[in-house]
């Protein structure tokens, strides 16, 4: 079975549904300056042009602008308009440290994302972040 199709722990634990779900809600999205070039490139926009159309300078980081009705303003029709050069937080998702760390983190995580297959148990979204996407350290 193609990896890109079955993210598996025998044949449990993520394979995005690209519901676009996670690119819902208001804040949270932010750029780190040095990642902005790739994500402005990727669109074929300066940064500054990037920054005015997308982000607001939050501190030393940009937030991503979302929509009244709370969408991502990077969500185009058919996904992700950046993905190669989204933010972080998004590359990150769902494998955050508190839900790696928190039995109960990890069931709300679920709830939120239909990628996770709810049969997986803590134990085994653990186990395969630690052997397919973190290598080398355990967030415990
Ligand atoms: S940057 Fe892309 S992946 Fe991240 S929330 Fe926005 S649309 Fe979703
Ligand atoms: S909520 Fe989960 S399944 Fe849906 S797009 Fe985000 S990561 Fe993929």
């Amino acid at each position: 079975m193609a990896k890109q199709d079955r993210h598996s722990d025998q044949g449990r634990v993520f394979t995005c549904q690209r519901c676009s779900q996670c690119c819902h809600g208001q804040g949270g999205i932010y750029y780190e300056p040095q990642d902005l070039p790739a994500a402005s490139a990727s669109l074929g926009l300066a940064v500054q042009e990037f920054i005015a159309r997308f982000c607001a300078p939050e501190g030393s980081r940009y937030s991503v602008l979302t929509t009244a009705d709370g969408k991502c303003r990077l969500l185009g029709p058919d996904g992700c308009l950046v993905h190669e050069a989204k933010p972080e937080i998004c590359r990150r998702w769902p494998f955050f440290d508190n839900i790696l760390e928190r039995a109960s983190a990890f069931e709300e995580a679920k709830l939120a994302c239909p990628g996770i297959d709810p049969d997986c148990s803590h134990a085994e979204f653990r186990a395969y972040w630690q052997r397919e996407i973190n290598k080398e350290s355990d967030p415990s």
